[in-house]
């Protein structure tokens, strides 16, 4: 018997091969599957399909990650062919997004030099015309396109000349077009998937040579019974299907309802096991609120607390009093005060004999919180450390050493403090800052660093929306830092363009001699970061110039400056010393300079709705009227228009984040993309929000009822969370 893990399989279809020659295909197993069992037909390997071969197979998987048969099965059609909605050319409008239209190709002409090279054709019906243009690809192009053939388009409208185009329209003659019956599969395919053979069209014979290679028991349902009947859901097998070969709208509709279902399903089972697991979790009990924390509350504080941040500090009393792990996620709009509410929390640990760290994304940030935090536990005389990336040599060994031993009570510091090398004596509580930039998976680092589990406070100040709270952090309780704290005047945001750079320079000028500072951002985005680095410089110089030196002190920070030259330039603006801050988006999280009111964003239409709402949080702390700036070119498309829109009518950070949601999608948001967390392929966070509240209770229900998956009826679905989810082990608890 043969033992192999299956991610060796998926990477080498060679291996698979060898075995089925070797015809040990049936005695072969796979590691992580239960008992050992024969391979599934559903690993075989693509290239085993008819017209896919081993060359094809490469590229499927390089190019949409189809390695085998299930995942083809899993690679959905984005949309169908219907004859029946071929629309006119003339009823094309500003609002028209897609079209599907008949008629004729013209003129195809080849133009420009270069990446600009592309080749143009007229289309016209008896209504009208419209430019179809081609960038990719343009040998196949040339070599397949007829002209004055009769062709079906599809594709996406954009305006063009006065006119419209659609650049990259798919094609089918006329006459395979009117040979087709009922809904056609269109696939999305790569340009290089093309260029083999494997358009959008052509995936449909892959798919239709695996459907017959499948029988319907090869397709194992894994919902429980129970939960296909109360949910009215088609069985799997029937939904992959229609999903590729509908018989008509209404089972194609069955079979997608079907198909997001298992997945967001799957996602909240995996939620409620990790949810279970935190529950069973043991933690430290902080038995008493003792001095420490009474003395900070009585004396120390700066200024009231909000009645959010008492609500907040009492729930976290709460769950830190039980003997469980606390895992609370703290959600509250920038200047909300998180700060203090993780302080307090931390003085809650050490007045229990326990460690506390808090650790936040950046150097800058973190030494920011370093700084607050040493200041307002100077008068309890509580020790306070820094561990980052810089602190070497002698300082990081006698930080080290105070960790283990336990003499330093408070650490604030950035991912260094999760490196193997740092022992704590006796960890109670990890705060972690600004989550959305750390994993799930450094979340659990923290956790083994003792044998119980520390509890865990995340602090973020990204709104976020309930759908994607229930999915990212379906696992924390939630609390909401809902109210800012008094005499906070509301900040007056206002969109410019180009054209009155000087009445807004103008306007910065008069803030600076009120004694204000002025934050002026320009955009870095990591493509093209090094043209973005020089309009940075650029725009340095051009600052310089409205702002002559001798008058004014500008400086400037940026993530290509030396960290002790960044740091030097961001103390002189934090102390007062300089009045300009010229500044990448490092800038963007947990900055805080009360004296500064004006946030000028600069190519504000590059940015994306909570980054723009995070940067205008940078001012409006101090008591001053503050104002945010943004500077935009002035033919801004559509897109960008409506941001600037949201930004200048509202302040409030959850309609911000619904907003950017709406007009993004996660995954761009919240840059999860590449995570996989959010690596959804049919179900939509924002439009099938319904369905996942059935999920969410169907999962709680299940687990209720058999949290360790016992029951011979939730077998199928254990296996199938153990392989696709990746569970390792389902949860072992009665
Ligand atoms: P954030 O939630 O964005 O991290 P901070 O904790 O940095 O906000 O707090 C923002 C500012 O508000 C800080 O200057 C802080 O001292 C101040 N602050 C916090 N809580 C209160 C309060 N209850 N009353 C007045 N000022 C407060
Ligand atoms: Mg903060």
């Amino acid at each position: 018997m043969v033992v192999l893990p299956r991610r060796l399989l998926f990477r080498e279809p060679l291996l698979f091969k060898a075995m089925i020659l070797l015809n040990l295909h049936s005695t072969f197993c796979l590691k992580d599957q239960t008992i050992f069992q024969p391979a599934h037909i559903l690993y075989t390997p693509v290239e085993f399909l008819k017209g896919v071969g081993p060359q094809r197979a490469e590229l499927l998987r390089k190019e949409l990650e189809i390695a085998t048969y299930e995942d083809l099965l899993h690679h959905f059609p984005f949309r169908y062919f219907d004859k029946t909605g071929i629309s006119t050319i003339d009823s094309i409008n500003d609002q028209t997004e897609y079209v599907q239209l008949s008629g004729k190709i013209v003129n195809i002409y080849e133009e420009g030099e270069g990446r600009k090279r592309r080749i143009s054709a007229t289309f016209y019906d008896e209504t009208g015309r419209i430019q179809l243009v081609w960038f990719q690809s343009l040998t196949w192009v040339k070599k397949s396109i007829e002209e004055y053939g009769q062709y079906v388009v599809f594709g996406k409208v954009s305006s063009f000349n006065g006119g419209y185009s659609i650049t990259h329209p798919e094609l089918e003659t006329l006459a395979r077009a009117n040979a087709s019956i009922g809904m056609q599969p269109v696939y999305s395919s790569t340009a290089r998937l093309t260029a083999m053979g494997i358009s959008n069209r052509s995936f449909a014979k892959i798919t239709q040579s695996l459907f017959e290679k499948l029988k319907p028991t090869d397709v194992a349902e894994f919902l429980p019974h129970s939960i296909l009947q109360q949910n009215g859901l088609m069985s799997r097998y029937e939904a992959l299907c229609h999903i590729h070969f509908p018989e008509n709208e209404q089972l194609l509709q069955q079979a997608r309802y079907r198909l997001k279902w298992e997945e967001l399903f799957l996602m909240q089972m995996q939620i409620a096991n990790l949810r279970l697991q935190h529950i069973v979790q043991r933690g430290y009990q902080f038995e008493k609120v003792g001095d420490l924390f009474n003395q900070f509350y009585k004396e120390c504080l700066p200024f009231a607390l909000t009645n959010a941040q008492k609500r907040v500090v009492r729930e976290i009393r709460m769950d830190t009093a039980t003997e469980k792990q606390m895992n609370r996620l703290v959600q509250g709009d920038v200047g909300s005060g998180k700060t203090i509410v993780a302080t307090m929390a931390m003085l809650l640990a050490i007045d229990n004999g326990f460690q506390a760290c808090l650790m936040a994304p950046t150097e800058i940030l973190a030494r920011q919180h370093f700084q607050g935090i040493r200041e307002l536990l100077e008068p309890l005389g509580i020790a306070v450390a820094i561990l980052t990336g810089t602190v070497k040599g002698k300082d990081r060994k006698a930080v080290l050493a105070g960790l283990a031993n336990g003499s330093i009570p408070i650490v604030v510091g950035t991912h260094a403090i999760i490196e193997d090398s740092v022992q704590f004596k006796n960890l109670g509580l990890a705060v972690i800052d600004e989550q959305h930039k750390f994993g799930v998976g450094q979340r659990a680092r923290l956790w083994s660093k003792n044998e119980k589990a520390p509890h865990v406070l995340v602090m973020t100040a990204t709104p976020i929306p309930r759908t994607l709270a229930m999915t990212l952090y379906g696992d924390l309780d939630i609390s909401v830092i809902d109210e800012l704290p008094p005499g906070r005047q509301a900040i007056k945001t206002i969109h410019r363009s180009d054209n009155h750079r000087a009445q807004v320079m103008g306007f910065l000028k008069n803030e600076i001699e009120k004694g204000r500072q002025v934050y002026i951002v320009y955009p870095l985005i990591e493509e093209s970061e090094k043209m973005d680095y020089e309009s940075l410089l650029a725009g340095y110089e051009q600052v310089k110039s409205w702002f002559p030196e001798g008058k004014f002190n500008i400086a400037m920070v940026h993530g290509k400056q030396e960290i002790e030259e960044r740091k030097r330039n961001m103390e002189r603006f934090v102390k007062g010393d300089a009045h300009i801050l010229v500044a990448t988006t490092v800038i963007e999280v947990g900055v805080n300079v009360p004296n500064a009111s004006v946030m000028l964003i600069e190519s504000a239409e590059r940015f994306g709705l909570s980054q723009l709402h995070q940067l205008r949080g940078r001012v409006g702390r101090g008591a001053e009227q503050s104002y945010c700036v943004l500077l935009t070119g002035s033919g801004i498309s559509k897109d960008s228009y409506e941001r600037m829109r949201v930004m200048v009518s509202t302040s409030d950070g959850f309609i911000i984040a619904e907003k950017d949601l709406e007009m993004r999608g996660p995954g761009d948001v919240y840059g999860t993309k590449q995570s996989g967390a959010l690596k959804l392929k049919i179900a939509d966070l924002v439009k099938d929000t319904p369905i996942l509240e059935h999920c969410r209770y169907a999962a709680l229900q299940l687990i209720d009822q058999d949290p360790s998956l016992l029951l011979p009826q939730h077998q199928a679905l254990k296996k199938r969370l153990q392989e696709k989810v990746g569970i390792e082990q389902w949860n072992k608890i009665s």
